[in-house]
């Protein structure tokens, strides 16, 4: 009976099913978390519902399970990306940091022999920056 008093009477805005609902644009806590389902669902499939007063905003209790399954899906997406692009940083950062990484890869001896053309490579660079500028910021680069 505690479940009428927080659904109403009318067609799922989703599947058209008609039954005791809830609606998508109250709060309800579930396990003590807050869900507000109009919410979860603009965020997780970036769709926008009109809020005309003829249509139900009624969601059923199979809608419901269907869009927080979906929600964990992306909110899982989302974090593997999170993940992945750390881990891409985290080489962009080794391949940067030329200086750092003789000292890391001394065990990686095929890395270590391709690095050395590299530097060679920058350090003339810096050499054409110093005749080009006469101002103290060559010397700053010389020292990083
Ligand atoms: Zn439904």
């Amino acid at each position: 009976m505690d479940k009428k008093k927080n659904t109403l009477y009318g067609q799922c805005r989703f599947c058209l099913l008609n039954g005791h609902h809830k609606d998508i644009m109250k709060e309800y806590y579930v396990n003590g978390s807050r869900e507000v389902y109009i919410d979860i669902f603009m965020e997780c499939f970036n769709l926008y519902l009109s809020t005309n007063n003829i249509l139900s905003t009624l969601i059923c209790a199979s809608c419901v399970q269907r869009l927080r399954e979906a929600n964990d899906f992306r909110t899982m997406v989302v974090n593997t990306e999170q993940q992945l692009l750390a881990t891409l940083n985290e080489k962009d950062t080794v391949f940067i940091n030329v200086g750092d990484l003789h000292g890391l890869e001394i065990k990686v001896e095929p890395q270590a022999v391709k690095l050395e053309p590299a530097e060679n490579i920058i350090d003339c660079d810096y050499t054409s920056y110093e005749e080009a500028d006469e101002n103290g910021e060559s010397i700053a680069l010389r020292e990083s």
